[in-house]
């Protein structure tokens, strides 16, 4: 690592999650607890068993303020993670090996617990079973507490729950997120990653600044340096002057009345100026976010990912708990729709519930994901389809397939589903026998024959993260190569046409949930398209709204007719710009 060094730093990176954000760094970084070792005299022996027994006491109410507050900011199933963690503050046996330990070797504390605590490590870590080898990494992140409270040493993560912190990283999997206190979250920082990867679109969805993509940012910065977040232009700035924070401090405020100034005029209906209605909807993934679509005026919910049940458990979740959450969301939506999507795990959403058969693989995004993996398991796919089966007795429900990759796999999906109707009718359960079932459009294949897919579908739901990712061959999490990801580039437009015409065709309602669909820009060339419903984050929907008020069908058609004749997408982008700004201007 750098020495420390006070003075401003800038590093530029990709702008994520807008927003700027200022405040301490804490680094998701393990660092290593030096254990000291030393020999304890008999008679001073129950002094530092009591010592011992002192740090069982603190660290069990550290990891219990912690459950406390990751249960009451992500939930119950994030916060369960900690109970493994108690149990092993509990276990007796090691306990008493370790006290044994002390007594026999005349050992300090520490060295008995790391010498003990490591010996169960390796054992549990050579077992042939996924959750049992789980346990290591429990025993081992309790030990590292354990000894930080015993030497006072911190775990380099940071200010931890109680202050304001923004997270520099190398990388944040969806998975570490139960790691993260949000809220104290002030913002996020990583050295790798694009636009679209999951933990970029759950800050987007929360409101949180964030830069990733910044190269080796995670080295450069240590705990205790300020930073400084922008969102807007993928700039970090390390310690930054009081000329610089002032600067920042008028650009913050720039963009939250230009935000207020948006929110307060795009309220009421999602309607051109011509009176054409575009429905807009809210990608979610909890009962919170559905709450925040109520509030933002969304028009339903245009995707439910349900991944989240599954990252960060112990357990698969049975039937009935997955049927409470879907059911929750349902009730909260009252009348709107909710499209739940089927699980798509696999990719950077790797799941490690033992017995769940994930592995990482060279080419995790070309490989055993989404509607692949369910149709492999049919078992866990029955239960997560009997789930929002019997959900959608309960509100609006809708469900879709991710990764469809053509018709054959689209009717196998399908039998599935007759199964666990066939199922449920028989056990006399609830559930809409009309419910309707759509295609996910995000895989080249599905949208060159995507009128193949009419029959089977009621409706395509175009996944434009990864459906540019496999057209341009961009992985969308690798920042070297994410200038090429280019949602403006012709091909990219003409398959959008494409699927539309084929959808319109067919009697297919076409909408769009990718990340492109919550950006201001690409908004009207979305509608001009022939694209009626779009999804996207929360906090992104008034914007959109913003947009679709203030412009005419019309100025949206033209705009998609330049689109398709225009060769180069950084034209049909400065094009779009343009046409934004010119709306927005009396914002400012
Ligand atoms: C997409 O690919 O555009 C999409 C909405 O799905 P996800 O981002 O979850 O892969
Ligand atoms: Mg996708």
């Amino acid at each position: 690592m750098e020495p420390r060094n006070e003075t401003e730093r800038e590093y530029i990176g990709i702008a994520a999650s807008p927003g700027i954000a200022h405040g301490p760094v804490s680094l998701l970084r393990q660092r290593e607890i030096t254990v000291p070792s030393y020999r304890i005299r008999p008679d001073r022996m129950s002094e530092e068993i009591k010592r011992f027994e002192n740090s069982l006491i603190a660290t069990r109410k550290q990891i219990q303020e912690i459950r406390d507050e990751v249960q009451q900011s992500l939930g119950e199933s994030e916060a369960r993670i900690f109970d493994a963690h108690l149990l092993v503050l509990e276990d007796q046996a090691l306990i008493g090996e370790t006290i044994s330990e002390m007594e026999s070797a005349n050992q300090n504390v520490e060295a008995a617990v790391w010498a003990v605590g490591n010996r169960y490590i390796d054992a549990f870590g050579q077992i042939d079973d996924e959750y049992l080898r789980d346990r290591a990494s429990d025993i081992r992140d309790v030990l590292r507490r354990l000894l930080s409270n015993l030497t006072g040493q911190s775990l380099g993560d940071g200010e931890g729950p109680g202050t304001k912190h923004v997270v520099v990283a190398h990388e944040i999997a969806p998975s570490d997120s139960a790691c993260i206190d949000k809220d104290h979250l002030l913002g996020l920082a990583t050295d790798i990653g694009g636009k679209t990867g999951h933990t970029v679109i759950v800050a987007r969805s929360m409101n949180i600044p964030a830069v990733v993509g910044l190269g080796d940012i995670s080295k450069k910065v240590s705990p205790g340096d300020v930073i400084l977040i922008d969102g807007y232009e993928g700039r970090v700035v390390v310690n930054p002057s009081d000329a610089t924070l002032f600067r920042y401090g008028k650009l913050k405020d720039e963009h939250k009345s230009f935000e207020e100034r948006m929110i307060a005029s795009s309220r009421g209906v999602s309607q051109t100026k011509d009176g054409h209605k575009i429905r807009l909807m809210a990608n979610i993934e909890s009962e919170n976010e559905a709450r925040s679509a109520i509030e933002i005026g969304a028009d339903g919910v245009g995707l439910f990912r349900t991944e989240y049940l599954f990252l960060n458990e112990r357990r698969l979740p049975t039937e009935e708990e997955q049927y409470q959450a879907y059911r929750k969301t349902l009730e909260i939506l009252g009348d709107l729709p909710v499209i739940i999507r089927t699980l798509d795990l696999g990719g950077d959403k790797m799941a490690t519930i033992p017995g769940l058969a994930m592995h990482a693989e060279s080419n995790p995004f070309l490989g055993y994901r989404a509607i692949r993996y369910c149709l492999d398991s049919i078992e866990l796919f029955n239960t997560q389809l009997r789930a929002i089966l019997r959900a959608s007795a309960h509100g609006n429900a809708r469900m879709m397939y991710p990764m469809i990759s053509g018709a054959a796999e689209l009717a196998q999906a399908n039998d599935c589903l007759e199964r666990a109707k066939e199922e449920l009718r028989e056990e006399g359960l609830a559930f809409d026998e009309d419910i309707q079932v759509g295609s996910m459009i995000e895989i080249p294949s599905a949208a060159i024959a995507c009128d193949t897919l009419v029959s089977g579908s009621s409706f395509f739901s175009i996944g434009s993260n990864d459906l540019i990712q496999y057209l341009m061959a961009v992985d969308r999490l690798n920042d070297r190569v994410a200038h090429l990801y280019e949602p403006t580039h012709p091909a990219v437009i003409r398959t959008l046409d494409m699927i539309v015409k084929a959808g319109q065709c067919g009697g297919v309602d076409v909408s769009i949930c990718g990340e492109t669909a919550g950006d201001p820009i690409m908004v009207p060339l979305l509608i001009g398209l022939g694209i009626e419903s779009l999804s996207m984050s929360p906090g992104l929907l008034p914007n959109a709204k913003y947009v679709v008020q203030n412009m005419e069908l019309q100025e949206a058609k033209d705009l998609a007719a330049m689109a398709l004749s225009e060769p180069d997408g950084s034209v049909i982008l400065g094009k779009l710009v343009e046409f934004y700004d010119e709306r927005t201007a009396s914002l400012h």
